[in-house]
């Protein structure tokens, strides 16, 4: 009975593995202690079902106005005011594991990214993610995807009016470490040009669909000026065993809570029902919510390419 079973179960791996590969593998809880979610991150990447892909698979982050708040104003709004062109000093580095980490004493570890990936999808989903977020203060990390993108950049400009970060995630979500590299120059390349007409300012922050890039991403990723990412805490929402489950996604968020977190999770409408009590369990567990803005960001790196970072 058994081998009947298993060869089943594999046929099953491999027809589901097709578009997404390593999906429950990979995925497989990201660790929290994150330091090989990241490069591991390859394999990590949330494998997702070809539908999922529809409805959603990779986070978002967040900020919360918290500990940049507090330093915030009081390292700049004093004398310099509110100048809005000025962009706030950095407070925070993203460290190997793609956890997040004070530059300096003032400010404290205690905080978490959010992070959404795969939209922008849909206004209602869309929109009720934002008014969770502005319920807590908190500011996020949008992952769009250039293909969705274009066909409604008008929630591109909503996300960015609300406040919130648009990061990079290719244009098609395909397996950039498969492409050649002027394929992946054009993958994100594409994504920078839309971003930055329909908004004024293109990406600073980029994550490789299922995290899978590795150097050989990260390095073209670079030379746009890209903070390269992928995550330390998965929610797991875009797997089968949380889908229309938010008591799941918050679970998993919560089990996996560590300083510095950088949450990956997507816009779909589990997650997005999940939020606000997810946002409030974050806050009771003494965590604030890290503002995107105030993460630091390498200069580009040109290379041999054409260097189009613009
Ligand atoms: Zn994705």
């Amino acid at each position: 009975m058994r081998r009947p079973a298993l060869a089943l179960a594999a046929a099953m791996l491999l027809m589901t593995s097709c578009g997404q590969g390593t999906a429950d593998k990979d995925v497989a809880p990201v660790q929290p202690d994150g330091a090989g979610a990241a490069d591991a991150g390859a394999a990590i990447e949330p494998a997702q079902p070809a539908e999922a892909e529809d409805d959603g698979t990779e986070a978002g982050a967040g900020e919360s106005g918290e500990p940049a708040g507090q330093a915030e104003p009081d390292e700049q709004a004093e004398g310099v005011g509110k100048a809005e062109d000025v962009p706030p000093a950095p407070l925070y580095r993203m460290n190997g594991a793609y956890r997040f980490v004070p530059i300096d004493d003032a400010a404290t570890g205690k905080v978490v990214l959010l992070t959404f990936d795969d939209g922008p999808k849909d206004q209602a989903i869309l929109e009720q993610m934002l008014d969770a977020l502005d319920n807590h203060q908190a500011k996020a990390v949008f992952f769009v995807n250039g293909y969705r993108a274009v066909k409604q950049p008008e929630l591109l400009e909503l996300i960015h009016e609300r406040g919130h970060m648009i990061g990079n995630h290719s244009w098609d979500h395909i397996d950039l470490k498969k492409e050649e590299e002027d394929a992946v120059r054009d993958q994100i390349g594409r994504v920078q040009r839309l971003v930055e007409e329909t908004i004024g300012e293109a990406p600073k922050m980029f994550r490789p669909p299922f995290g899978s890039g590795g150097d050989y991403v990260r390095g073209i990723a670079e030379e746009f000026g890209l903070l390269f990412t992928t995550w330390s805490n998965g929610s797991l929402d875009w797997d089968s065993s949380t889908k229309n489950k938010p008591d799941a996604v918050i679970r998993n968020v919560l089990d996996q809570l560590h300083p510095g977190a950088n949450i990956l999770m997507h816009e779909l409408p589990w997650t997005a029902e999940a939020l606000e009590e997810l946002l409030g369990k974050i806050e009771e567990a003494g965590y604030g919510f890290l503002d995107p803005a105030l993460i630091e960001i390498p200069e580009p790196r040109p290379s041999d390419g054409d260097g189009s970072g613009a």
